[in-house]
């Protein structure tokens, strides 16, 4: 695993898209059980992942990189 104190380069690449990270950080947002809404697998019976999961903090990674250029 990386640094986390160190943007991946993932975060960088999506703090070109503010629209794609709007839309992760809107659909990965945790259920009343602390699960991700946005990683689960509706009808599926299959375990939700828990929040904050990867895809979620690599998108806030990319929000705060977007916040500092402003
Ligand atoms: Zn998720």
């Amino acid at each position: 695993m990386r640094d986390a104190t160190e943007p991946s380069p993932v975060a960088a690449q999506l703090a070109r898209m503010p629209q794609v990270v709007e839309v992760l950080l809107a659909a990965h947002v945790p259920d009343a059980r602390s699960r991700c809404r946005g990683c689960g697998l509706p009808g599926t019976g299959s375990a939700h992942l828990a929040w904050p999961c990867s895809l979620w903090l690599v998108a806030d990674t990319a929000r705060r990189l977007l916040a500092t250029r402003h």
